[in-house]
């Protein structure tokens, strides 16, 4: 038997969720079986726990959009018993049953290899979030996004995407100019290389069509008013990955920015990445992210307290990146 959280809903009733115990034998059907050893508690899995968001596709479900464990059993040709593994995304926790268990059975084409040198609890440390964050840093970097270029604005950057983004750009040379909407975050922000920090007020008045040219480039956690804003005032031929919706699902703009000002809107999904790239970015994490900073951006919650704590996430009241060890 082994701990897990399990959403169940009822065909006329609403969502019930709880700490609970299950078999081996219930598990979903898959090529792999592995140990969880650290899951997190990302903003998607926030969602699915409280019911605020339509995350969950099917019932029940284990939530977890991310781990990182050791493969007990296996029949996919890439993988053994005894290997470390880091899975983000694919609807996991959501579709397939996902790590915010004891154990968890999935498609081996799932699973990366985690990197030599970095530890189980550093890859959910990291967890989706920062995975996203690595591969927003990298579509910046496809579209010519150079740490010469200037400033990089990084919205939510006390959350978990901007928290590892801002530490990535900084190790990378890039001059960071933190967004946010707590103040009392900043000396955590600059701790985690900022140069600049600028109030989240800045990004959510009324958008003109372009206003004063700021950044050579942005990443973007929150979307609606506060991206349509970053947009106007990205300067000729920058760039802004955008993947998230902290603010909104809306986009209040005009195309003025792109015809008039060359800007680039990379859209950025972690969750069907093809694997080559995911790859890719493990590894860049293993090299271009200082893991010391980890320290300073996550906290251990146990699986205990999980529930309780996801309303408090959705609420922004959660700074950097939530680790939960999930062996006994
Ligand atoms: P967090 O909750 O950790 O961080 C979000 C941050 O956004 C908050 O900490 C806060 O930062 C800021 N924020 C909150 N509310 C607002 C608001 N109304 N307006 C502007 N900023 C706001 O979440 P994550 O970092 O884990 O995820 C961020 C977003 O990215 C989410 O929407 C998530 O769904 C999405 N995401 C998307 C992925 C993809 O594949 N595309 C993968 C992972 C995440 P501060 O206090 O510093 O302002």
């Amino acid at each position: 038997m082994f701990d897990a959280i399990l959403i169940e809903k009822p065909e006329d009733g609403d969502q019930t969720v709880s700490l609970t115990q299950l078999e081996p034998d219930a598990l979903p059907e898959g090529d792999v079986r592995v140990a969880v050893a650290y899951s997190t508690l990302n903003y998607k899995d926030a969602l699915a726990i409280t019911g605020r968001g339509p995350v969950v596709r099917k019932f029940p479900m284990v939530p977890g959009i991310d781990f990182a464990g050791t493969v007990i059993e296996s029949s996919h040709p890439d993988f053994s018993e005894g290997d470390r593994v880091v899975l983000n995304g694919w609807g996991v926790g959501e579709t397939h049953w996902g790590g915010l268990a004891g154990e968890a059975r999935v498609k081996g084409d799932w699973l990366i290899p985690l990197p030599d040198g970095i530890g189980m609890n550093q890859a959910m440390a990291i967890g989706t979030a920062g995975y996203t964050a690595m591969l927003c840093v990298m579509a910046l970097e496809r579209h010519g996004v150079t740490p010469d270029a200037g400033p990089v604005a990084v919205t939510g950057a006390a959350g978990g995407v901007g928290s590892v983004a801002t530490a990535i750009l900084s190790g990378l040379g890039y001059e960071v100019a933190a967004v946010t909407g707590r103040e009392s975050e900043t000396d955590y922000l600059k701790g985690l290389g900022a140069s600049e920090i600028v109030s989240r007020d800045e990004f959510t008045g009324k958008v003109r069509p372009l206003a004063k040219e700021r950044w050579a480039a942005g990443i973007d956690v929150a979307g609606s008013t506060v991206l349509a804003n970053l947009l106007s005032q990205v300067r000729y031929r920058g760039t802004v990955a955008a993947c998230g919706l902290a603010a909104g699902m809306d986009l209040p703009t005009s195309v003025a920015p792109f015809i008039l000002r060359g800007v680039t809107l990379a859209g950025v999904d972690s969750v069907m990445v093809p694997k080559p790239e995911r790859i890719e970015a493990w590894t860049r994490l293993g090299t271009d992210l200082d893991l010391a900073k980890l320290d300073a951006l996550s906290v251990e919650l146990p699986l205990s307290q999980v529930i309780e704590t996801a309303p408090r996430f959705l609420d922004g009241e959660v700074r950097g990146r939530i680790v939960v060890p999930v062996a006994p």
